[in-house]
C-alpha cells in the first residue's frame, strides 16, 4: 500500500514537471509567435513604405517625362499619362502619410515630399498652358529654365533618406526578430529535453519501483506461501482460525493428527466439537472467545476431544485477530496434546510424595532404631565395663584381652548409634528458624569441645561474626563438628581454627573454619561429606564417618551449601553458606 501510494506520488510529480515543462515551453512559443507575426508585420510594413516609395519616385518621374514630352510634341497622349500620374502620385502619398504615421522621423518629411509634387505640378502646369498658348519654342525654354530636375532631384534625395529610414528600420527588426527566433529555438531545445529528461526518468523510476515492487510482491507471496507451508506442515500443532463465531476456516496436519478429523470433515464447523460434552453444554466455548475478544487472550490447559471420542489433556492458546480497522475478523487457536507431559508429571508428583514418604519413614526408622538400641546397647556396654572392672586379673589373661574388646567394641557402637541418632534427627523439621547471633553459637560449640581444646593446646580464634535467622543449635553443631575436626585432624604444629564469615552478594552468608592440620587431597573433596566415609583409620583417628554427613544434612535443611579448599599439609577451610532471610 505504502509502495503504491508512494509509486502515485512520484507519478504525479513526473506528470506536474512534464505539464510544467510544456507549459513554460508553450508560453514561449506563443510569445516567440506573437512576436515573429509582429516583426513580419512590420517587414511588410516596411516592404510597402519602400515600394510605395519607388512607385512614388516613378510616378514623378512619368510625370517628369510626360509633361515635357507634351511640351516637345503637343500630343495629348502625354497629358492623359501626365495626369494618371498625378492622381496615382498623390495616392502614393496619401499612403507614405499613412504609412509613416507612426514613425515620426519619416511622418516629418511627408510635406516636404508633398510640397516638392505640388511644386512640380505647378510648374507642369504652367509649360503645359505655355505649350498650348506660347507654342513650343516657348514652352520648351520654359522647361530648360525651369526648377524641373532640381525639383526630381529633392524629391529623389527625400526619398532616398525615407527609403535608408526603412532599411534601417528594417535590419533592426530583422536582427530582433533573429535574436528572438534563436531565443525561442534554445529554449524549445531545452523545453524539450527538460520534458524528454523528465518523462524518462519517470518512466525509469516507475519501472524502477514497478520492478521493486513486483520482487516485493513477489516476495511476499513467497513467504505467505513458506509460512502456509510451515503451518499446514506443523505436526505436533494444531494451528487453526476460526470465524468470529467459532467456525473453523482452516486446518492444519497438526490439527488433523491431534483431532482425528480430515479438513473436509471440520471446516465449517463449530469449534465445540472439541469440547467435552459438558463443557460444550455449559457454554464454555463461546466464554472462550469472549475473554480473548476481550483480554486479547485465553489460554488453559485441560480436556479436549477427538474425533473418536477420546481425551487428551490440551495446552489451548486463541488470540483474537483483527483488520486495519480494528474489525474482529475471527479467532486464532494453537493447540498442543500434552496428555503425555501431564502423565509424566503426575507420575513426577507422585515418585516425589512416594520418595518423601520413604525418605521420613527411613528417616524415622533411623531415629526409632537408634533410640531403641541404645538402651540394650547402654546394659551391654556398662555390664561388659562391671566385667572388665570386676574380673580383671582374676581370669586368665585371654579372657582379659576378649572382655577389652567387648568393652571398646560396645563403647565404639554407643558412639555410632549416638552420631546415627544426630543424623537422623539433622534433616527433621527441628526448631523455627529466628535471628540469633552466630558468635553465640561459636561459643556454645567451643564449650562443648572446652576439653578437646584444653587438651590439644589449640587456638580457637574468630571474626566478627553476624546476627543470623537460622536455628542456633544446628549451627552450633555445625561449628562443633567443624572446629572438632580441624582439631582432630592436626599435624605436628599447635592447632589453630579462625572462624570468619563474609557476605556474598546480600544474598548469604559465607562462613569459613580455616585450619592448619593434615590437609585434604583434592580427589576426597565429595567423598568426605558421604555417611561414613573416613580417610583415616580408626587406630589413627577416632570418629565414625558421620560428622561431616551430618553437617551437609543440617545445610540442606538449612538451605545452604558447605564444601572444603585444601592442599595436604597445609591445612583445610571448609566453607558453608546461609541464605539471608527475615526473621520468623
Ligand atoms: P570422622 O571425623 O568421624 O571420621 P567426618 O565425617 O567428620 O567423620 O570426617 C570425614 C573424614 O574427613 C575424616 O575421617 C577425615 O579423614 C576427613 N576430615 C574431616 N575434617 C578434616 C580436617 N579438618 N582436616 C583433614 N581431614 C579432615
Amino acid at each position: 500500500m505504502k509502495t503504491k501510494s508512494l509509486l502515485n506520488r512520484k507519478v504525479q510529480l513526473a506528470l506536474g514537471a512534464a505539464i510544467l515543462a510544456s507549459l513554460v515551453v508553450a508560453a514561449i512559443s506563443y510569445r516567440s509567435m506573437v512576436a515573429s507575426t509582429e516583426s513580419d508585420r512590420w517587414v511588410r510594413h516596411t516592404h510597402e513604405v519602400l515600394e510605395t516609395l519607388q512607385n512614388l519616385l516613378a510616378e514623378m518621374q512619368s510625370i517628369e517625362s510626360n509633361y515635357r514630352g507634351f511640351a516637345l510634341t503637343g500630343k495629348e497622349s502625354h497629358l492623359e499619362s501626365y495626369r494618371a500620374s498625378i492622381l496615382s502620385a498623390q495616392q502614393g502619398e496619401a499612403t507614405v502619410r499613412n504609412l509613416t504615421a507612426d514613425n515620426p522621423q519619416q511622418e516629418m518629411l511627408v510635406p516636404t515630399l508633398e510640397r516638392l509634387t505640388a511644386q512640380k505640378i505647378q510648374f507642369a502646369e504652367s509649360v503645359i498652358s505655355l505649350r498650348r498658348t506660347a507654342g513650343l519654342a516657348a514652352a520648351a525654354d520654359a522647361v530648360r529654365n525651369g526648377p524641373g530636375e532640381r525639383n526630381t532631384d529633392e524629391f529623389q534625395g527625400v526619398v532616398r533618406q525615407m527609403q535608408d529610414e526603412e532599411l534601417r528600420l528594417l535590419m533592426l527588426r530583422d536582427a530582433d526578430a533573429k535574436r528572438r527566433l534563436g531565443q525561442t529555438k534554445t529554449v524549445l531545445i531545452l523545453g524539450t529535453v527538460l520534458g524528454l529528461v523528465i518523462a524518462v526518468g519517470a518512466g525509469w523510476s516507475v519501472q524502477r519501483d514497478n520492478s521493486r515492487r513486483g520482487l516485493a510482491e513477489e516476495e511476499l507471496r513467497k513467504s505467505e506461501e513458506r509460512l502456509s507451508l510451515l503451518v499446514h506442515g506443523v505436526k505436533d500443532y494444531e494451528i487453526l482460525m476460526l470465524d468470529p463465531e467459532g467456525l473453523v476456516t482452516t486446518w492444519n496436519e497438526g490439527a488433523e493428527r491431534i483431532n482425528g478429523y480430515r479438513a473436509e470433515e471440520i471446516i465449517g464447523q463449530h469449534f465445540s466439537k472439541f469440547h467435552t460434552p459438558e463443557a460444550a453444554a455449559n457454554d464454555k466455548p463461546s466464554q472462550e472467545l469472549k475473554i480473548a475478544a476481550e483480554q486479547g487472550r485465553f489460554e488453559e490447559e485441560g480436556w479436549r476431544v477427538r474425533k473418536d471420542r477420546s481425551l487428551f489433556w490440551a495446552s489451548v492458546v486463541i488470540t483474537p485477530l483483527h483488520d486495519k480497522a480494528g474489525q474482529l475478523r475471527g479467532f486464532g487457536k494453537v493447540t498442543r496434546d500434552i496428555t503425555e507431559r501431564k502423565k509424566s508429571e503426575e507420575q513426577l508428583v507422585k515418585t516425589v510424595a512416594e520418595l518423601k514418604r520413604s525418605n521420613e519413614e527411613l528417616q524415622q526408622f533411623a531415629y526409632v532404631a537408634s533410640h531403641d538400641l541404645q538402651e540394650p546397647l547402654r546394659m551391654v556396654a556398662s555390664y561388659t565395663q562391671l566385667l572388665a572392672k570386676r574380673y580383671k586379673g582374676r581370669l586368665d589373661s585371654e579372657a582379659d584381652e576378649f572382655i577389652a574388646y567387648a568393652v571398646d567394641g560396645s563403647n565404639r557402637m554407643q558412639g555410632l548409634i549416638q552420631d546415627l541418632l544426630v543424623y537422623s534427627r539433622a534433616g527433621a523439621a527441628g526448631k523455627a528458624l529466628h535471628e540469633i547471633s552466630s558468635e553465640n553459637a561459636l561459643k556454645e560449640a567451643l564449650t562443648t569441645l572446652g576439653a578437646t581444646i584444653g587438651e590439644s593446646g589449640a587456638v580457637v580464634t574468630h571474626d566478627v561474626l553476624p546476627a543470623i535467622t537460622t536455628d542456633d543449635t544446628q549451627l552450633a553443631q555445625l561449628f562443633q563438628n567443624l572446629v572438632g575436626n580441624a582439631i582432630k585432624y592436626r599435624s605436628a604444629e599447635i592447632p589453630r581454627v579462625h572462624i570468619s564469615a563474609t557476605k556474598n552478594g546480600g544474598k548469604e552468608w559465607i562462613f569459613s573454619v580455616r585450619d592448619n592440620g593434615l590437609g585434604i587431597d583434592p580427589q576426597y573433596f565429595e567423598r568426605i561429606f558421604v555417611l561414613f566415609q573416613r580417610l583415616h583409620g580408626r587406630k589413627e583417628f577416632k570418629g565414625t564417618g558421620i560428622g561431616l554427613a551430618i553437617c551437609k544434612k543440617i545445610l540442606e535443611r538449612l538451605g545452604g551449601r558447605i564444601w572444603v579448599e585444601s592442599q595436604p599439609q597445609k591445612g583445610s577451610t571448609f566453607y558453608f553458606t546461609l541464605p539471608e532471610r527475615e526473621g520468623k
